[in-house]
């Protein structure tokens, strides 16, 4: 049986739509070894319907340690989606610190006051080369940040289905060199499948270029409802295959390992 692994998913805490207990099920019958949850934290902005209030921090990692506890026949992780906003690191890095996380996946939703991801009118009118290229900015600073082990949906950006008229290669290129240098892994996100660019992130033309660069891979559904755990992942792993991994990345307190798949 394949070793895998779901870390990125999103329970009441945030804006799934269920408690973590109701998660576990269905993980079991999509065959995963580990789940991990990662609720939205958006420090510096205000309070959105979609991420977690950071009083709730402590409540969340207790839960899901007594989850842990409760819970034998799978690996729970504990883990935050957080935003990453240039300029805020070591902001970031204080408020982070204290917690007991397994991993952090780092994300960019914003670029300057607006969300990329909440509707295509935030497209309309724009440079849309330019709107590419400050994404992969923004996430190039994540990456080398060094606050994060996982990178969400690197290309995002995507989501509408714009396409910009640039050369995209040059800007994978760089993500991934600079995820090898850090030593921070990328997600196949099965996510998108759902979203309006029907996909997965990020863009299956460029994966082979994670692969050249060495860069470590996780398979994340990031679910925001129980039945969408694990969702994807056969297709997911055999694309991975035949791009060439034959391993994934798994984390245990912020420490990375590598289990065959
Ligand atoms: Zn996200
Ligand atoms: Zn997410």
């Amino acid at each position: 049986m394949i070793y895998k692994t779901d870390y990125h998913m999103h329970s009441s805490y945030s804006d799934g739509r269920s408690v973590p207990e109701d998660y576990i099920s269905p993980a079991l019958a999509a065959g995963l070894s580990e789940i991990g949850f990662s609720e939205h934290l958006t420090l510096f902005k205000d309070p959105e319907d979609w991420n977690m209030n950071p009083v709730n921090i402590s409540p969340y990692i207790s839960h899901l340690e007594s989850l842990r506890k409760n819970i034998q026949n799978i690996k729970i992780k504990i883990g935050l989606e957080v935003d990453f906003f240039a300029g805020k690191e070591k902001e970031i890095y204080d408020f982070l610190q204290p917690f007991p996380l397994d991993y952090i996946i780092g994300s960019v939703h914003y670029l300057g006051e607006k969300t990329v991801d909440l509707g295509p009118e935030f497209y309309e009118g724009k440079n849309i080369d330019r709107l590419f290229g400050a994404y992969f900015d923004s996430v190039i600073a994540a990456i080398a940040s060094g606050l994060f082990d996982i990178i969400g949906h690197c290309d995002l950006i995507r989501i509408y289905g714009y396409k910009p008229a640039c050369d995209l290669e040059p800007l994978y290129r760089k993500l991934a060199k600079t995820m090898k240098t850090h030593d921070v892994a990328f997600e196949v996100n099965t996510n998108g499948r759902n979203r309006p660019i029907a996909d997965f992130y990020p863009d299956r033309r460029f994966l082979y270029i994670f692969k050249e660069e060495n860069v470590p891979v996780c398979v994340n559904s990031d679910a925001h409802m129980p039945s969408r755990v694990g969702q994807y992942f056969d297709e997911a792993y055999e694309l991975l295959r035949y791009t060439g991994y034959t391993e994934m990345a798994v984390f245990d307190k912020r420490v990375r390992s590598m289990v065959p798949f």
